[in-house]
């Protein structure tokens, strides 16, 4: 089947109906169609489905084993994101599947399909949940005790979902068995001409929430001058972003919640999330560094307290250097390209060796109902990680 047509089947999925596109989170009632779904496919090609104590499904040809070739992505999407990002590399990867069993390939080495769970984020807050889980790059604890914005637990939810929380956590077994990754992916931005890439790096990259706190009060009864408005140095924030960035730097405010957010009531606090990136660790820190230092100068001015949180930290990625030169010779020498988006490929990256296909967007669109790739370009993804899957396990 192709790329395009296995999209097609999960286009009524967590459709969303007031943003545009789609909003699938991890667990919660959209995303565990769309598991079962995968599940289904995947049996139907007569993959064995395991799913490990992280949520994350694993679809194995062959018998799981040491220096296994792993591909796929994920099913979750931002808040009313495109129909490509995280289910392309996962179609892709079925595809490639068909396309290997009808030429009559065995793979030498086991191969398997993975879907990892809350990829973006967009429930739980922090994006790479899986992945992250996995590879100890966060407490199982403190993952646990994450809530989405109806105050809802990573706990409860999975329990919710019938699974179990408490075995959360560092899967090295999981682990050992990946001899390579190689995640296909929607490229994000217009960085690529030509239908397929690979990647060579990722941005570093984090998110942090800025909590001020004021004085609630009445929006007519309460004089200018006698305001403690958190929404004020908010607002000041997001410019201080804006300037704060530069020289490649990415700074975003895309999210803020006030609290109560009536139109008539003077917030008590506001909540703020920045993402921020830059091409490394201290660029980034320091650009965060800065924003942070003219968000607690306009609290100050108003009389407002403020408080800042990390919630997500990585690095820049280098993608292993040998197999990518390895994959752009092998598709016929594709170019590499950076990316200022994070994936769990970039995760896995600090544990195995790890590669990244790219196909064209031809708009540059991402996160956003607009997200697009021609069908075209799809399959030629699809061609180019089954080349890629019988040369890593030939
Ligand atoms: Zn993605």
């Amino acid at each position: 089947m192709t790329a395009t047509g296995l999209l097609a089947a999960i286009a009524d999925v967590g459709a969303d109906r007031t943003r545009g596109g789609y909003s699938r989170h991890g667990f919660d009632r959209v995303e565990l169609e769309l598991r079962e779904w995968f599940i289904a496919e995947a049996r139907r090609r007569g993959l064995d489905v395991e799913t490990d104590r992280n949520g994350n499904i694993w679809a194995w040809w062959g018998k799981p084993g040491p220096d296994a070739v792993i591909t796929g992505s994920h099913l979750d999407s931002v808040p009313g994101g495109g129909a490509f990002d995280g289910p392309l590399g996962v179609v892709s990867a079925l595809a490639a599947v068909d396309v290997l069993r009808a030429k009559g390939f065995v793979p030498r080495k086991p191969l398997a399909v993975v879907v990892f769970v809350e990829e973006e984020g967009g429930r739980f807050g922090v994006p790479c949940l899986g992945s992250r889980l996995i590879t100890g790059a966060i407490d199982p604890d403190r993952a646990r005790s994450l809530v989405d914005p109806d105050g809802i637990s990573l706990a409860d939810a999975i329990r919710a979902a019938g699974a179990d929380p408490s075995t959360l956590g560092p899967d090295e077994e999981a682990l050992t068995r990946i001899g390579c990754f190689v995640e296909l992916h929607v490229e994000q931005g217009r960085g690529l001409t030509v239908p397929v890439g690979v990647a060579s790096s990722i941005l570093a990259h984090g998110r942090w929430r800025f909590t001020f706190t004021g004085e609630g009060n009445h929006a007519g009864a309460t004089l200018m001058q006698d305001r403690r408005d958190p929404m004020v140095p908010a607002a000041s924030l997001v410019l201080a972003a804006r300037k704060a960035a530069v020289g490649g730097a990415r700074a975003t405010v895309g999210r803020i919640m006030p609290v109560p957010g009536g139109t008539n009531v003077i917030a008590s606090e506001v909540n703020v999330w920045l993402d921020a990136r830059a091409a490394d660790d201290a660029t980034t820190k320091s650009v965060v560094a800065e924003i942070q230092a003219l968000a607690r100068q306009a609290a100050a001015e108003e009389g407002c307290g403020v408080r800042v949180t990390q919630e997500s930290y990585g690095d820049t990625v280098v993608f292993d250097e040998v197999l990518r030169d390895d994959l752009s010779t092998v598709l016929g020498g594709v170019p590499a390209l950076p990316t200022g988006a994070g994936h769990d490929a970039g995760i896995l990256a600090s544990r195995v060796p790890t590669a990244m296909l790219f196909v064209r967007n031809p708009t540059g669109v991402s996160h956003a109902p607009e997200e697009y790739a021609e069908p075209d370009d799809c399959e030629a993804g699809v061609a180019a990680l089954a080349t890629t899957l019988e040369h890593l396990t030939s």
